[in-house]
């Protein structure tokens, strides 16, 4: 499940809390639930294996730090919320209408903010999904990852593909009508003709949100022993490509608008809270290392779930490191992450905000992609080709 940083929003108005050009409308605040019922071996998220006593003192330092929320002082309103981690759905619906509560009274959540959970299809049970619809929360995000059950035992998933599509149903009944799926491809050992099936499956439940990422492995995953244990392998890179077009082919086909690398909506349906992440939006995450980009400021609170509890119960703040962003950077970063999305960069609002031209500063390094097919140059914007988007970090190198 991603952290903030991974990876847009409407167009809120320029200006925002502190007047700094990265500050653009309504906050996003973001807590951190770093608990599973087991450890998947491809995973290198902040997340541990659930324990029960660990989860309340876990709870307790998470109330105490939203309680020196301090933009609730500066009457700074957010609107949207969204528990991430980890498995959120391991909290009880108790918990959770209780940490909604508190955003609202410490960090100003509106009364008609976006509030998404994520969730995995193992922990749904309709008193559960029930009990999240009453303590407020609106958008439901499942974590799938695939609809068939040799991926997901390769994957040490706890479900099943049935247990998942069940899961959807427990949620639609239980009242969610803003539901997104997450879905993985270039699994070990996994066809492109696998891929459509599980793409199929979820055109056929009909989310209002797809999350569609490639598996990435990261150095010491369990996964990459178990891959050579059982002679698993990925398809080559360019099977790769194809399950990207073919799932963006087939979402287009079924009505859904590709807005992000990875990430497709009915209309009306895109993720309130992700789009600040990549158009310039500010937010505060709470808990083991959540981050917060808000007024000027970068910060990122200590990993270690034990850590952080010792030093909130000591009376001290769980940040790890801060730092002020340079101009440079908040224009940068402004620059990098708006290109995932696909309406790309608005030029014109970017040049406005950190006056400079863009094209005169960066035009002689980015012309040999619009040259090849990778990125689109119109008068007042920039954005990636479909292709482009498969190599969207060697364009984004331009701007680091
Ligand atoms: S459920 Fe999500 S956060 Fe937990 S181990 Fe699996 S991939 Fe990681």
């Amino acid at each position: 499940m991603r952290e903030p940083l991974e990876g847009a929003a409407a167009s809120p108005p320029d200006g925002g809390p502190g007047g700094e050009p990265g500050d653009r409308g309504p906050l996003g605040l973001y807590l951190h639930i770093p608990f599973c019922e087991a450890i998947c071996n491809y995973c290198n998220f902040n997340r541990g294996v659930l324990d029960a006593g660990l989860k309340r003192r876990y709870l307790h330092a998470l109330h105490q730090e939203l309680e020196c929320a301090s933009t609730a002082d500066a009457g700074v309103a957010a609107d949207s919320l969204f528990f991430g981690g980890g498995t959120p759905s391991v909290l009880d619906p108790a918990e959770v209408g209780a940490l909604i509560a508190q955003c609202r009274s410490a960090a100003n959540l509106e009364s008609g903010a976006e509030i998404t959970l994520e969730a995995n299809p193992e922990t749904v049970s309709p008193e559960r999904l029930g009990g999240y619809r009453e303590a407020g929360v609106s958008r439901l995000s499942l974590g799938v990852q695939s609809f068939r059950d040799d991926e997901l035992s390769r994957l040490g998933r706890l479900h099943t593909a049935a247990r998942a599509v069940e899961a959807f149903g427990v949620a639609r009944a239980a009242g969610f009508d803003d539901i997104s799926i997450d879905l993985m491809m270039w699994l070990p050992e996994q066809t492109v003709a696998h891929w459509i099936e599980s793409v199929e499956m979820l055109v056929g439940l009909d989310p209002e949100h797809v999350s569609f990422y490639l598996l990435e492995l990261y150095p010491n995953a369990p996964l990459k022993d178990e891959m050579s244990r059982g002679g698993w392998a990925q398809a080559p890179q360019d099977r790769a490509a194809d399950m990207y077009h073919v799932a963006v082919d087939r979402l287009e086909a079924a009505g859904y608008q590709q807005y992000e690398i990875s990430n497709a909506a009915r209309a009306g349906r895109r993720s309130r809270h992700n789009l600040k992440y990549w158009s310039d939006g500010a937010w505060v995450g709470f808990g083991c290392g959540a981050h917060s980009t808000y007024a000027g400021e970068r910060w990122q609170n200590v990993a270690g779930v034990g850590d952080y509890i010792n030093l909130v119960d000591a009376g001290r703040t769980p940040v790890g490191n801060r730092r002020t962003l340079s101009g440079e950077e908040r224009l940068t970063d402004s620059l990098f992450l708006g290109l995932r999305l696909s309406d790309g960069i608005d030029v014109a609002g970017v040049e406005r905000r950190y006056g400079l031209d863009v094209w005169s500063r960066w035009g002689a390094e980015l012309a040999p992609f619009v040259e090849a097919g990778l990125l689109v140059h119109e008068p007042n914007r920039l954005r990636l080709t479909r292709a482009g988007m498969l190599l969207a970090s060697e364009v984004m190198q331009v701007f680091v």
